[in-house]
Formats: C-alpha cells, structure tokens, sequence
C-alpha cells in the first residue's frame, strides 16, 4: 500500500514574513492520514522546519558532489541537516535553466539517497514533443537516465509533470495523465522488480488547484501531486491535501 503524498514546490518564492502558511497548514492536518511535504527556498528550510510540526520538509535540488569548492551549491547532506528529508531533483524548470541533464539528475538522486533524502525525480514532456506523439519516448528516456540503479519505494518519488501544464493554468487531461502514471508504473516495474515497482510513489504537477485536484487524485496510480503555486497560500494547499486524504 502506497502512503499517498501531498508536496509544495514553493519555488523561489517565501520569506520568513510566510512562515504563517506553514503553521495554518500544521494545524489543519495534524491528524492526516497521508504524507505532506514542502520544498520552500533553501534559506527558509531551517526555519520552516522548527515550526512545520507533522509537515515533511525538502529541498529543491541538491549537489551531486557531497563538499567541496562548488560556490552557492547546497549538498544532500546540508539538506538534511537543515530539516529536509525530501529533495525534488530534475525539475523541468532546473532542467531549462541551468541546463540539467538525465545524468546530472541521477548523479543528485544517487548523492540524495547516499544522504538518506527521498529524491523526486520530475519527469515530463514538451507542448512540441506531445504534439510529435512522442510523449512516452521522452518520458521512457528520462526515467532510463535520471533514476539511479538503488532505489526503494522509501528513498524514491518519481513526478509527471508535463512541461505545458506547469504553471499555465492547463491541466493534463485525465487520460494522459493515467496513460503516463500507467507507462511509468509498468518501466519501474521492468527495471526494479514487481516489489520496489509497486511501491514507488508517483506524483502528477501541473496546474494542481483546488477544483481539479479531486478528479486528478481518482486516476490509477497517482498517488499525490506536485504543487507549485497552489501550495505557496494554506487556502489553497489545504483543500488540495484534504481532496487527497479522502481520495
Ligand atoms: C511545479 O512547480 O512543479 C508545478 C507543478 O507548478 P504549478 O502547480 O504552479 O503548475
């Protein structure tokens, strides 16, 4: 049985002055039957994670190398000495903007699971390369390349979040999303074996609101979401957690 999850990618968005959400959170889901996590920039991990009670906290991203001469890079271990038990790796966003490959990737998930963090790795494809009809290619490919060979459903989450329907307001449609969550269930299963296949949790991002969140988390095999700017405000990340414990 997959514990379901529910995690906030604040981005590069939070100061100490929105620590509050985090504590309107804590008290809201106290009790919760299910896994919640945020990923708030790095210089508020340590303070969040003071106050954040029954809320996981991860980093989103980390170095490959585990110290060294590497400026303004954070290690999986500073991470998790800061608090975090999580780390997001591969965000499409990080694979735009700092150019990060497959390989960059599964180097961070192996040096994050070495640190003992939960790595989720974001796969997901562009508007042209759905449009190609080569979704399950590029999806086939990123996970062939960024997920490292020791992995268990305790130290991996992997993530699909279309790149089209990142912050865009557009959501996959049901059925892609299912057909994506099936593809990926059934490559784990290939590669790891029916037991770490099954027990890998799989994420969908995109758009996740308080109205779609519901139908999304009815989906076989998407077992929580990944949440950027709905997570930023407890308003809004609240009833997305609350659709996915009585999911
Ligand atoms: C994300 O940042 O991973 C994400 C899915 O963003 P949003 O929910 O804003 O689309």
């Amino acid at each position: 049985m997959r514990r379901r999850l529910a995690a906030g990618n604040w981005k590069m968005n939070g100061l100490g002055a929105d620590l509050g959400e985090v504590e309107a959170l804590a008290a809201a889901h106290g009790e919760s039957g299910i896994d919640i996590l945020l990923c708030p920039p790095a210089t508020l991990l340590e303070r969040m994670s003071r106050i954040s009670g029954p809320i996981a906290i991860g980093g989103q991203d980390c170095a490959s190398k585990e110290h060294g001469a590497h400026t303004g890079d954070i290690s999986a271990a500073m991470l998790k000495d800061a608090g975090a038990s999580y780390v997001i790796l591969g965000h499409s966003e990080r694979r735009a903007d700092h150019g990060e490959s497959d390989t960059d990737v599964r180097e961070k998930a192996r040096a994050a699971i070495a640190a003992g963090l939960c790595a989720i790795v974001c796969v997901g494809e562009s508007l042209e390369e759905r449009e190609a009809a080569n979704t399950l290619d590029i999806i086939g490919g990123q996970l062939a390349g960024s997920i490292p060979d020791l992995v268990t459903g305790e130290n991996l989450v992997v993530a699909y979040e279309p790149v089209w329907a990142i912050g865009t307001g557009k959501v996959a449609t049901l059925e892609q999303i299912g057909e994506v969550h099936d593809f990926i269930r059934a490559r784990l299963e290939r590669r790891f074996g029916a037991g770490v296949g099954r027990s890998v949790r799989l994420l969908y991002g995109g758009s996740v609101k308080p109205d779609n969140a519901a139908a999304i988390f009815s989906v076989p095999n998407v077992d929580g979401a990944l949440v950027g700017g709905a997570s930023l405000k407890a308003a809004d990340f609240s009833p997305i957690i609350t659709a996915l414990e009585q999911a």
